[in-house]
């Protein structure tokens, strides 16, 4: 799959296991890189139906960058997603229509730059990279792999790993 770069030499859409900041290209670790977006109840809004897809990465120390860290979210694949705020676009109407085909542009250059069958990765690889960058022990990790083969309950640490990607990884963009 040939992603095109951007600036920075990160691809305009990552997929992981690792992943690297949009803007400056310092990594962000497996299990801190997002953060969802939060549905306000007592303030609906249309947008709110994206929110599966609208994340946050975050990075940290000593990798830590103040760069936006805003992504739209489709399995585990990620890129840039433009948000605009009351003071880009003051009148609601116009900044909701604007955010929602921000979403969709988003998500479409997922769809268009990485196949179904590569936007989430399977749990070998999320336990090799969970324990390479020290999200796991070698003894957890061991214990969750016999845990894979025998279907039997894997331990916090890697059920935490193995399932905190719960999104969807195709989306129907028509409504
Ligand atoms: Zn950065």
């Amino acid at each position: 799959m040939n992603i095109p770069l951007n600036s920075v030499g990160v691809p305009v859409v990552q997929s992981g296991p690792t992943y690297r900041c949009f803007e400056c290209g310092k990594p962000t670790k497996f299990r801190e890189t997002f953060g969802k977006f939060l549905a306000n109840p007592r303030n609906p809004s249309p947008l709110d139906k994206w929110a599966d897809h609208i994340w946050y990465m975050t990075n940290v120390e000593p990798e830590r960058c103040h760069c936006p860290k805003r992504v739209a979210r489709l399995g585990d694949s990620i890129t840039v997603l433009n948000l605009s705020g009351d003071r880009d676009l003051p009148n609601y109407d116009e900044r909701l229509r604007h955010n929602i085909a921000e979403v969709k542009e988003s998500l479409t250059r997922i769809m268009m730059c990485v196949p179904e069958h590569e936007r989430k990765q399977d749990e070998a690889t999320r336990l090799v990279y969970g324990l390479w960058q020290g999200d796991l022990t070698p003894p957890v990790a061991i214990e969750a792999i016999r845990a894979l083969i025998s279907n039997q309950t894997l331990p916090d640490a890697a059920a935490f790993l193995l399932h905190r990607a719960p999104v969807r990884v195709e989306i129907d963009l028509s409504v």
